[in-house]
């Protein structure tokens, strides 16, 4: 098979994988009431999300004229990643803000390695793409990795006095 071909195909489960990390965060971001700031920066990265969707499908037209073949293969994904999030879990914040630091590192790989199919076929401009986007993901996981213990430990401040914590 041809690079290029191959190429396409990964940038069609990356626009998959924003699919699924949009419908996650907003799921998330919908039901998050006592923690403001996380609430927030969920909200920005949604904003970031749809936009990296929109930048890997013109990627996609680039490389790949046929639109037909746009079809969305979110299951494939939400199989591998839905076990990470449990919504109805007593401890759904800090369950979910694991999640989310291991979805955004899921991202994180996919991208290091479609910058690299990239410059190997000699596509700057999808690997430029690629490398912003990449940007965006590492600053969320970083986000994550800083608010990770506060979050937990806000939780466990929550439960002990009978306030609602769960999310
Ligand atoms: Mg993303
Ligand atoms: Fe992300």
């Amino acid at each position: 098979m041809e690079g290029r071909k191959h190429l396409v195909d990964w940038l069609r489960d990356a626009h998959a994988m924003e699919q699924q990390a949009e419908s996650l965060l907003k799921r998330q971001a919908e039901r998050l009431n006592n923690y403001v700031e996380m609430r927030r920066r969920i909200e920005q990265h949604i904003e970031e999300t749809r936009s990296q969707a929109q930048r890997i499908e013109e990627c996609i037209n680039r490389v790949d004229g046929d639109t037909s073949a746009m079809k969305d293969i979110g299951g494939k994904i939400s199989a591998n990643m839905s076990a990470l999030f449990n919504a109805a879990a007593e401890d759904e914040v800090v369950k979910n803000t694991i999640g989310s630091y291991a979805f955004e590192h899921f991202e994180i790989a996919s991208y290091r390695s479609l910058i690299a199919a990239a410059e190997a076929v000699g596509d700057q401009y999808i690997a430029r793409v690629c490398r912003e986007i990449l940007q965006e993901e590492e600053a969320m996981a970083s986000w994550l990795e800083e608010h990770l213990p506060e979050t937990t430990q806000m939780f466990l401040k929550r439960d002990e006095i009978d306030a609602p914590a769960k999310r």
